[in-house]
Order: C-alpha cells, then sequence, then structure tokens
C-alpha cells in the first residue's frame, strides 16, 4: 500500500500510526518534496483485512500492535484532554453519550482534530449537542469519510 504526493509525483513516506484496542487503524503519510500529510483511517473490519493480507505498513507488519499498543498509549496519553469539554468560546456544543463513545473510538493523535472539526461544525449550524447524527451530517457534508 502507497501513497503518492499528486502534486509533486513522489511516493509518501510513513510518518505515524496508532492503533488502538479496537481494531482502528491510523496511518500518516507525508511528502518527502512538499512535506503534505495524508492519514488514512480504517475500520476494525478493513483493519483486519489489511492485517490478513499480511500488508506491511511503516515497515512491519500488523501483529506486531500490542507492543506498539502500549507504548503510544502510555506516551500520548492525552485520554483526559477529552474528560471535561473544552471551557472554549460560548458557543462550544455539549457531546450525548452516543457521540462521545464515539469519538472515543478515534485513534487518540487525531481525536483532538476530529472533535474540533465536529465541534466547529455544530457551532457554525447552531447545533447545541453533537449525536451520532449530527457526526454523520458532518461526514457527509466535510467530506470527512473515516472519521
Ligand atoms: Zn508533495
Amino acid at each position: 500500500m502507497k501513497f503518492l504526493c499528486v502534486e509533486c509525483d513522489r511516493q509518501m513516506g510513513f510518518a505515524e500510526r496508532e492503533l488502538p484496542g479496537d481494531g482502528t487503524l491510523a496511518a500518516v503519510f507525508t511528502c518527502p518534496a512538499c512535506h503534505r500529510a495524508v492519514a488514512m483511517l480504517t475500520n476494525p473490519m478493513e483493519t483486519q483485512l489489511v492485517a490478513s493480507l499480511g500488508v506491511k505498513i511503516g515497515g512491519r507488519t500488523l501483529p506486531e500492535q500490542p507492543l506498539e499498543l502500549t507504548r503510544s498509549a502510555l506516551q500520548g496519553g492525552r485520554e483526559d484532554a477529552f474528560a471535561e469539554s473544552p471551557p472554549a468560546g460560548p458557543a462550544r456544543p455539549s457531546w450525548d453519550a452516543a457521540a462521545r463513545e464515539r469519538l472515543e473510538r478515534v485513534p487518540l493523535f487525531v481525536r483532538g482534530m476530529v472533535q474540533r472539526i465536529y465541534a466547529d461544525y455544530a457551532a457554525e449550524h447552531g447545533i447545541a449537542q453533537v449525536t451520532p447524527e449530527v457526526m454523520d451530517q458532518a461526514r457527509r457534508e466535510l467530506g470527512l469519510e473515516g472519521m
């Protein structure tokens, strides 16, 4: 599995990945020329498919994930970043339980970004509470399939 930077016609290099326990896989590739980054997110079924095909991601095969997971979870432990909602602007939407649960399945290193995208979307649309339906709607409108 390779990614090409269309603008530079260069093969993008693997930069970062996270394999949370739920089977979701996230990998980031960057272009060596323009440093454009691309993130690949797969759901558990797709991850299993990739693993069963023995595809290498980031130069290693998937079965090594338990150790990697422990290490990255210890290093990137920003779990509490989401525990309390951000006190930012006055119009920050709340998250219902289902939406919160869904957000918690997002890989840690992109979770903050994903949360902000949905919160901004809700704020812009005058939506007081983020629900899975709002997330689906935002994904469709913003073209964020997989997030
Ligand atoms: Zn490039």
